[in-house]
């Protein structure tokens, strides 16, 4: 072996990196191979839900993060096409202290994690490396085979964690039974500028329309707009022009954000994609994050689950550490725990895609329905609320919930959510 280690990590991203610091802080030995050739740059929105913000506030991170690369937003207003209002959700009805989201400067949260990776681990990042495939004594797992630099290296370990996003190299290894399906509708995400101070975001859904405006730090404004995952091409032979007044017809209230869009370069393309690996451990190897269950980006929550399956692993693999045993059995009780929080999030991600989403106009009314009752329905706003936010790990909504939702039953419940202690 040129290199050992006892953990091997795949993939220096949302899930790889915070892994690696975890067990850094738990004093076991790890290794991060990244093939990039360094921290990610360039565009992307991105919104630290409240679990996001507890667990990196966990790790002594959330504080490491100047505050004017974030931006907390309290209400999120959703309205239809053309402007009127449907609902708004109020975060402030969350427990305390993280009762807002944190509309983040791109890349930075990311950035904070790899540094304080290199001051816990400082050897424990390698960039242009590649995971190849797996190295192995009989049938045993017993380390990779990796790229550095251009060099073939062979890297032991005990236990291998495939943290390395949906197109997993790591699960395939593994032989890993694993559905991945592309949405039809994919998202550009652009910056714009804000005029004024905005402090609370609009969201427009229409037929076929889903228009996302976010404020964002340094008077900047995200915008978040469906496109068909194959018509990007189309959009932009369109010209800029165009589309900006396609926006303005959405969102007529916010014209002269639009007029701030000029390039695309102020653009990058969101394709979407959902995972279900079948199981995610075996003998020695595991798999995590997107790896293992990527989700649409309505659940507002792939960063977060990636983050939270990297501290719940890392508590797993502190007892394979102490005994010593790395095989299936002692690392599926991570894959038992997980699992509930990531299938809901994915079939609520996937419901709002549905609705969402849709050209129908049956549908579209009935998504308008619920909007409005969630509009004064308080105890129906807060459990959606939770589950985006990352708080809970069963389904928003029973049978009975859904027709109250879309008005067909009243609700005498509607005044009550739950009574919480504050979020630590
Ligand atoms: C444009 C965009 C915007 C998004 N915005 C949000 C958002 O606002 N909020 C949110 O919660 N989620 C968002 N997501 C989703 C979120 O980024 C992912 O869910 C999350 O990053 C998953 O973390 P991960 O560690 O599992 O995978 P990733 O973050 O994808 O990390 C995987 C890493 O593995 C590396 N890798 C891959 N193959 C190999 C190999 N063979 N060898 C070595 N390294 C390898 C990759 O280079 C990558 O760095 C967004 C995704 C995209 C694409």
């Amino acid at each position: 072996m040129d290199l050992t280690t006892e953990v091997l990590i795949v993939g220096a991203g949302g899930g790889g990196a915070v892994l690696g610091i975890a067990l850094s802080k738990k004093g076991i030995g790890n290794l991060v191979l990244e093939q990039a050739g360094g921290p990610p740059q360039g565009l992307r929105g991105e919104i630290l839900q409240p679990n996001g913000q507890m667990l990196l506030h966990n790790l002594g991170l959330l504080d490491k993060l100047p505050p004017e690369v974030s931006k907390p937003v309290r209400f999120f207003h959703f309205l239809k096409s053309g402007g009127e209002r449907l609902c708004t959700i109020d975060y402030e009805m969350l427990p305390v202290p993280f009762n807002r989201a944190l509309v983040m400067w791109p890349n930075v949260v990311h950035h904070t994690i790899l540094d304080c990776l290199r001051q816990e681990n400082p050897h424990g990042l390698q960039f242009k490396a590649t995971f190849k495939s797996f190295l192995r004594e009989g049938r045993d797992i017993v380390g990779v085979q990796a790229e550095i630099d251009g060099t073939a290296v062979q890297i032991g370990a005990q236990v291998v964690v495939g943290a390395d996003g949906p197109f997993s190299q790591v699960r395939e290894a593994m032989g890993l039974p694993a559905s991945l399906h592309r949405y039809k509708d994919s998202y550009l995400v652009a910056a714009l500028d804000s005029p004024e101070d905005m402090n609370e975001a609009q969201y427009f859904v229409g037929q076929q329309t889903i228009l996302g405006l976010f404020p964002a730090p340094n008077q900047k404004v995200y915008a978040l707009y469906m496109v068909s995952s194959d018509s990007l091409a189309q959009l932009k032979a369109e010209g800029v022009i165009s589309l900006r007044e396609k926006w303005k017809t959405i969102a007529p209230n916010l014209a002269t954000i639009f007029d701030s869009f000029v390039d695309w370069t102020q653009t990058a393309y969101m394709g979407t994609g959902r995972v279900r690996a079948k199981t995610w451990v075996m003998d020695r190897a595991v798999v995590m994050g997107d790896a293992a269950h990527g989700m649409n980006p309505h659940a507002s929550q792939g960063r977060m689950q990636a983050m939270e399956d990297a501290i719940g692993l890392a508590d797993i693999l502190e007892h394979c550490h102490k005994a010593q045993d790395w095989s299936a059995h002692a690392l599926k009780p991570f894959e038992t725990a997980r699992r509930p929080q990531v299938t809901m999030l994915q079939q609520l991600a996937d419901e709002e895609v549905f609705f969402w989403n849709t050209g129908n106009p049956l549908l579209g009314m009935l998504r308008d329905r619920v909007f409005r009752t969630m509009d004064s329905n308080r105890r129906l706003q807060y459990q959606v609320l939770s589950a985006t936010a990352g708080l809970r790990t069963t389904a928003p909504f029973g049978w009975m919930d859904r027709f109250q939702a879309a008005g067909f039953l009243p609700d005498p419940r509607a005044d009550r959510i739950p009574v919480h202690t504050p979020l630590s």
